[in-house]
């Protein structure tokens, strides 16, 4: 591990994992104002946000130095927060930076780069199938200079506190290609109309702020064309750009709670006795939970960092049928290595005594979000046969 790594991996097991407790027993105002002066510390330390340029505060790092950071910080229930590249808020910064327009940038883009306010992102809809984002209630209609929006959104991650949100909406439904109907919207969410319905009960949690999904409804909500991104129709496009990095995000993330299982693991198996004279490490079935579960999260890391690379120098649309690999692989084995974690430690890895059940709740929707393992597995299949076509 490099310097850089370890700096950022020191921060997160002295100042970050002593106050995963205030998480998980839902003491959210007390854990907001500790994490606020733990985001100045990092500021001051230069660490935020490593993926930003210079100029913004950041590190200027390139994809695949910052997908091992992720990893670091994913080690920690409070680490992507605290350093500014939680998603959605990361996914926005890089989506604006690229495709806003210069008035974007100032009002939303800027103030998210330095931490003063969050977003959120509003695809997903209650009656529609979020598998197929090219069938959308949601419509933005064009009215004196301002889009006039309704409909209802649901799973906007991170909505309650947030300043703004890039909604996804129909404005071209007459378009021939149904992946040009949709447009993404900027709607600051105090704008008349929005009304957040609820956080939404997650495997019996509902969470506050940053951490919880929201349920939205819009209704006859105005907003300025300016707040357009890019064209009318390229919705899709833009979502395709913003998830293909999103997902990398998300797996990185996913191997670093892996590790600290592993970690949790590992160490539950060598100190807890099952005879006076036997620990559960002396248990052949311990550790070939721990065997399989070592070889499982490096393949997956050399999966992601081969994806990374991709990405870097063949750009996203290269590098499809690997996002949809990696996606499901590394979901798939976060679920695997959580659950023998918790197997380990018998009744107590249900309790809240350690990360491990918060993990294992929230986590199960790695398998849905950003895409379900089946659509991925579909996706990849499709790209591959790509190349095996007959050519005529
Ligand atoms: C924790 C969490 C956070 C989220 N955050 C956000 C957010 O911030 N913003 C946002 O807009 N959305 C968000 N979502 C929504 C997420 O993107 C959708 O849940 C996801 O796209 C799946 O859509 P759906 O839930 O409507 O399932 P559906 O589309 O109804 O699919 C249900 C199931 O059917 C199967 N299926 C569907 N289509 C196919 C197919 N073509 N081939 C094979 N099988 C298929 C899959 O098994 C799938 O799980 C979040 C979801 C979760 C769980």
């Amino acid at each position: 591990m490099n310097n850089k790594l370890k700096v950022y991996k020191e921060f997160v097991e002295k100042e970050l994992i002593p106050l995963e407790q205030l998480l998980i027993n839902h003491q959210y105002d007390e854990l907001y104002s500790k994490l606020e002066e733990k985001r100045e510390q990092v500021k001051k330390l230069n660490l935020w946000a490593p993926y930003l340029p210079k100029k913004f505060g950041g590190q200027d790092m390139k994809f695949l130095e910052f997908v091992s950071i992720s990893e670091i910080l994913g080690r920690s229930l409070l680490g992507h927060y605290t350093f500014n590249c939680q998603a959605p808020d990361i996914g926005n910064i890089e989506l604006i930076s690229r495709f806003g327009n210069e008035k974007q940038k100032k009002e939303f883009l800027e103030p998210l780069m330095a931490g003063k306010i969050r977003s959120c992102v509003g695809m997903v809809e209650p009656d529609r199938p979020g598998s197929n984002p090219s069938w959308l209630e949601t419509k933005a209609v064009k009215n004196n200079g301002d889009y006039i929006i309704n409909g209802r959104k649901w799973f906007t991650s991170s909505a309650d506190g947030a300043t703004f949100c890039i909604l996804m909406a129909v404005t071209n439904p007459e378009a021939k290609n149904k992946y040009q109907r949709a447009s993404m919207i900027i709607v600051p969410l105090n704008t008349p109309g929005v009304e957040l319905k609820r956080n939404i009960s997650i495997m019996g949690e509902k969470g506050a702020g940053f951490y919880s999904h929201a349920e939205i409804q819009y209704t006859d909500v105005r907003v300025s064309i300016q707040n357009i991104i890019q064209n009318e129709g390229d919705g899709f496009r833009l979502a395709q750009e913003r998830l293909g990095p999103g997902r990398i995000h998300h797996c990185m993330r996913w191997i670093g709670i892996c590790e600290r299982a592993f970690d949790l693991m590992c160490q539950r198996a060598v100190n807890r006795k099952i005879t006076p004279n036997e620990t559960l490490s002396n248990m052949p079935i311990v550790k070939t939970w721990i065997a399989e579960s070592r070889v499982e999260i490096d393949a997956a890391r050399l999966l992601v960092m081969e994806c990374a690379r991709k990405i870097d120098t063949e750009g996203v649309s290269s590098s499809r049928a690997q996002i949809s690999m990696i996606k499901f692989y590394t979901a798939n084995i976060l679920e695997k290595v959580l659950d023998r974690a918790i197997q380990t430690y018998g009744a107590m890895g249900i309790t809240d005594d350690t990360p491990l059940a918060m993990w294992y709740r929230h986590e199960r929707g790695a398998r849905i979000y950003d895409g379900p393992d089946e659509v991925h597995k579909l996706a990849a299949a499709r790209h591959i046969l790509k190349a095996y076509e007959p050519k005529d």
